[in-house]
């Protein structure tokens, strides 16, 4: 029996494991992905959930030092859809059986927002009969606003905590009172506490980053009882100032390996969470989510917002499908599960597993 063997039988992974595991490489490797995919097998099935992405707008008041979107970059295009098209973007996932919606965009705190977000809720609802779970992903907000999306029929919110070391946190931000790590924190919290399936995650490979820091990321979201986790590689974006430390990443292909790792881990340690392969994992490799289903992955987020938007919601440089429409991802991505052993599970919410049980 391989070390990699007896670490992944333990009930409990000590810091020091997962960091163990983290670093393996060659044979090692591929067997700590076997061991994560007969786990997934077994606790989750070989089913993929689909949830349409709308990445409804790019206005954003923050600054987070890695991101294209940022407010102070003035390269921008900034855009922000027209209800219309975000029911029409509703539409097509309902006809198309996605099952659920994850709304994203940059982070705003006013009023007119809060309130929108409310209507936006309502109507999306009412143009697909109530047939669709829905994701936000709208930043940190105060727990009056989480508690009003949730009254109006959002079921799960996405905030990544995007490292859980305070320190490395701090060097991702501008040292500001709206880029605080505490108060992403409680907002976490205060989801938690307001019913809604949490969703978070980190970036991997960011500069200053190391393994330990990699570890504890995960111990945090296995102590959290996190519901769902979207986690992928960090990538450089020149507009950004975290791009001057560029000097200190790893490779792209070792970003991937690592990123492929901490999903099969996480899979290991969390065995009944809903795991998504990100888009960013495309952007290094071609067939990136296809490889992160396998291992671990059981949620892919296939983007439907208009096409003509897409260029304007650049995270990082070689951002994947921008030229592409609804249909295009749709058609694309059956190809490619097709290739995996895996079934697109069309019709279904697809709710975390984890969630059911901790409710
Ligand atoms: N504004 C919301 C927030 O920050 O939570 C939601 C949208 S934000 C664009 C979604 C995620 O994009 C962030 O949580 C971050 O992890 C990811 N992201 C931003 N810039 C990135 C980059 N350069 N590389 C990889 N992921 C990035
Ligand atoms: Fe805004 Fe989110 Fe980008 Fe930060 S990561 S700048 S909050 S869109």
């Amino acid at each position: 029996m391989q070390q990699v063997d007896i670490i992944t039988a333990k009930e409990r992974l000590s810091h020091e494991n997962i960091a163990y595991l983290l670093s393996l490489k060659g044979p090692e490797k591929i067997r700590l992905f076997e061991i994560a995919a007969s786990i997934k097998e077994q606790f989750v099935g070989n089913k993929v959930y689909f949830r349409g992405l709308i990445e409804f707008s790019n206005i954003c008041d923050k600054n987070c030092l890695y991101c294209g979107i940022r407010h102070d970059n003035t390269h921008v295009k900034r855009y922000n859809l027209s209800d219309e098209e975000i029911y029409s973007a509703a539409r097509y996932a309902c006809e198309n059986n996605y099952g659920s919606l994850v709304l994203q965009s940059g982070e705003l705190e006013t009023f007119g927002f809060v309130r929108r977000m409310e209507k936006l809720l309502q109507g999306i609802h009412k143009t697909t009969n109530n047939k669709l779970r829905i994701t936000l992903s709208c930043g940190e907000q105060d727990k009056d606003t989480y508690r009003r999306w949730y009254e109006n029929g959002a079921n799960r919110y996405l905030l990544r905590i995007e490292s859980s070391n305070p320190l490395l946190y701090q060097k991702l931000h501008p040292g500001d009172n709206r880029h605080n790590y505490h108060r992403r924190l409680n907002c976490l919290y205060d989801l938690q506490a307001t019913g809604y399936q949490v969703g978070t995650g980190v970036m991997i490979g960011l500069p200053f980053q190391k393994i330990n820091d990699l570890a504890d990321d995960l111990l945090f979201m296995s102590r959290f009882d996190i519901d769902m986790i979207g986690m992928g590689p960090y990538l450089e974006h020149a507009d950004t100032p975290l791009y001057a430390s560029r000097e200190e990443l790893l490779p792209l292909e070792e970003r991937f390996q690592l990123t492929l790792k901490m999903i099969a881990v996480l899979r290991i340690m969390m065995k009944d969470v809903n795991i998504a392969a990100t888009t960013a994992l495309q952007s290094i490799d071609k067939l990136g989510r296809e490889k992160a289903i396998k291992i671990g992955a059981n949620v892919i987020m296939p983007n439907i917002t208009p096409g003509k938007y897409r260029d304007d919601y650049l995270l990082y440089q070689n951002k994947p499908c921008t030229d592409e429409n609804a249909e295009d991802c749709k058609t694309c991505l059956e190809a490619r599960i097709a290739l995996t052993d895996h079934k697109i599970a069309f019709g279904e919410w697809g709710d975390s597993i984890h969630y059911q049980r901790r409710q």
